[in-house]
């Protein structure tokens, strides 16, 4: 269903990337509708009251295409464009969501109240500049088959290969497990050249 299966991998302006699956081989829309927007939204950082509109969507579409566009680039050793630079960085210059200590002590963060959508994508741009900034050689496209996910590895040892264990890095692992154990069934290969 359109919009569903939202995922999350922790870095907010690469999971807002997440929202266009299976990139380089058959891409898959999951913000097709204002209200798929307001999902992730209230997933990826706190619940949105308020309208959404295809204009805000429209530019959540354009954040997110500057943002994976950057971040492919900066993995490619290449200059971000003027154009990708410009959407990230107007974005970044609306008001961002606060921090507010709640009654029981906890911390809750909030949109601003008279443009909510524009604090989200404010903090999705925000969070973009600080991972491009960072250089640290640990922004990545997923290995795994036909994923094309981009992911930050925050691991100490810094070898992620995959956005994610349990989606990927499990498919390649089991992948070729079945190939091992499909060549044992076949038994000795002959090399017919021999
Ligand atoms: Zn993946």
């Amino acid at each position: 269903m359109a919009g569903d299966g939202f995922q999350f991998g922790g870095r907010l302006s690469l999971d807002l990337t997440w929202t266009l699956r299976y990139r380089a081989v058959a891409p898959t829309e999951l913000l097709v509708a204002p209200s798929d927007l307001r999902r992730w939204i209230s997933t990826a950082i706190t619940t949105l009251r308020g309208p959404v509109d295809d204009g805000h969507l429209a530019d959540a579409i354009e954040l997110r295409e500057a943002i994976h566009a950057a971040a492919r680039a900066t993995i490619d050793g290449r200059p971000v464009t003027s154009g990708a630079r410009s959407v990230i960085n107007d974005r970044a210059s609306a008001p961002t969501p606060y921090v507010q200590l709640d009654r029981n002590g906890s911390a809750t963060v909030r949109l601003r109240a008279d443009s909510p959508v524009e604090s989200a994508l404010a903090a999705v741009a925000v969070d973009a500049i600080g991972l491009l900034a960072a250089e640290d050689g640990r922004l990545r496209v997923c290995e795994g088959p036909a994923c094309s996910l981009l992911f930050h590895d925050g691991s100490r040892p810094g070898r992620r290969r995959w956005c994610s264990t349990e989606r990927c890095g499990n498919r390649v692992n089991l992948a070729a497990h079945r190939r091992r154990a499909a060549d044992r069934a076949a038994g000795p290969r002959i090399d017919p050249t021999t």
